[in-house]
């Protein structure tokens, strides 16, 4: 325990040091509300790597790292090529790190989870699905509007320090998804996923056609459903929201309970889950904008990339890097808010709610990594143009 503890007070010093150091160095005095994003418009594994060097981090061998990373949906042909990771992993050996998902597919069991990602290339390092064993349950901060309780898996203790590495793309119903989305949403358990999207319980759709196996009630940690000849019914005093039956019953009766979905409501969830679990590790943060496509990689049909690459970015600060990603996509895009324009939310709700909270800033200053000097927006996108 004391061991942790010091490694856990060592990597929230290394970010210290890296904040200074992004807020020092080269750049001279910088506004305390002003975050450093470093910026490289060709995606490569030496790039990637250059990226996260830039950020000035210092790991002992000790720290346990995870690397927070997405294996794409069975048939999603988006995701990003894991070939990219390879330099950094061979530096910073973390393990790559998911949480299964609410809907029924290979990506909900812990097995095929696995089996899945290696089938998509993530072979070069430990996986691990953090819920696989069960949850950990924080409680939500004193200002929050939406969450008393915060749930992820209860491996996500077992990791001192997080790289999160994200495909920066679009979202149905964040508009964007980005390092906010990826820790929020991709950090959460299946509970806590059914949580931020809008009920804490699920429903039951067609009990009709429920053949009464008993599987859902006695797989039911809270012991919360019956069966009988009507179907099973959920008792929702009981109901712990763990999303357990979702994933057991064979024929699927059970579903999230979307009914109370409200789009702000469910962007500042997100964001909530956000903040508590950046505040239990410290975080480093890393956006590809490759492979833009109106839906994210859950999709097992991903629609076709819509816009060309813009690079990749890297960050301290969680709204900083995400803001960096809207305003470059949108200026290659040509408007105001990309992701408006084709899934007609902005998201930038939870750039605002993140700021609010105290989470980042919404404004930075660019560096590009290759010539370590500062670059407008405008400059940044030039350089991913297509040659004449
Ligand atoms: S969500 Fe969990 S606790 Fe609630 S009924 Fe389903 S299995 Fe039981
Ligand atoms: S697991 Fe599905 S089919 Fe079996 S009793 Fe429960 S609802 Fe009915």
């Amino acid at each position: 325990m004391k061991r942790k503890v010091l490694i856990l007070i060592c990597c929230l010093m290394a970010v210290c040091v890296g904040v200074q150091a992004q807020k020092s160095s080269k750049l001279g005095p910088m506004p305390s509300d002003v975050s450093v994003v470093y910026f490289c418009s060709e995606i490569t594994p030496e790039n990637i790597l250059k990226l996260y060097d830039a950020l000035n981090v210092t790991l002992s061998p000790e720290v346990k790292v995870g690397l927070k990373v997405h294996f794409g949906e069975k048939g999603n042909q988006n995701f990003l090529n894991p070939e990219l990771l390879h330099p950094l992993v061979d530096k910073v050996h973390p393990t790559f790190v998911e949480t299964n998902v609410l809907y029924v597919s290979d990506r909900r069991f812990t097995k095929s989870h696995i089996a899945l990602a290696k089938e998509h290339g993530f072979t070069f390092a430990p996986i691990d699905i953090l819920d696989d064993e069960g949850e950990t349950i924080y409680p939500g901060d004193d200002n929050f509007q939406f969450c008393k309780t915060v749930r992820t898996g209860d491996h996500f203790e077992n990791y001192d320090y997080y790289i999160i590495y994200s495909h920066f793309k679009g979202h149905g119903s964040s508009g964007f998804g980005g390092a906010i989305k990826n820790v929020g949403m991709g950090m959460a358990s299946p509970g806590g996923k059914m949580a931020i999207h809008a009920n804490n319980y699920p429903k039951v759709r067609t009990p009709d056609k429920c053949f009464q196996c008993n599987r859902c009630a006695s797989q039911c940690p809270a012991v919360a459903i019956s069966v009988d000849d009507n179907g099973p019914v959920i008792d929702t005093t009981k109901c712990i929201g763990c999303a357990k039956c979702i994933a057991e019953c064979p024929l699927k009766l059970f579903t999230p309970d979307n009914s109370g979905y409200d789009e702000t409501r469910f962007l500042d969830k997100l964001v909530e889950y956000t903040k508590v679990l950046k505040d239990h590790r410290p975080m480093a943060f890393i956006n590809v904008m490759a492979n833009i496509s109106t839906t994210c990689d859950c999709s097992a049909k991903a629609p076709k990339p819509f816009m060309r690459d813009i690079g990749a970015v890297a960050s301290l600060d969680i709204v900083a890097i995400d803001q960096a990603c809207q305003d470059l996509t949108s200026m290659a895009y040509g408007c105001e808010h990309v992701f408006k324009d084709v899934n007609h939310v902005s998201g930038m709700e939870q750039l605002q709610y993140a700021e609010k909270l105290g989470m980042g800033h919404t404004k930075y200053i660019l560096i590009d990594v290759a010539t370590g000097k500062q670059i407008t927006l405008d400059e940044a996108v030039k350089q991913t143009e297509p040659k004449k």
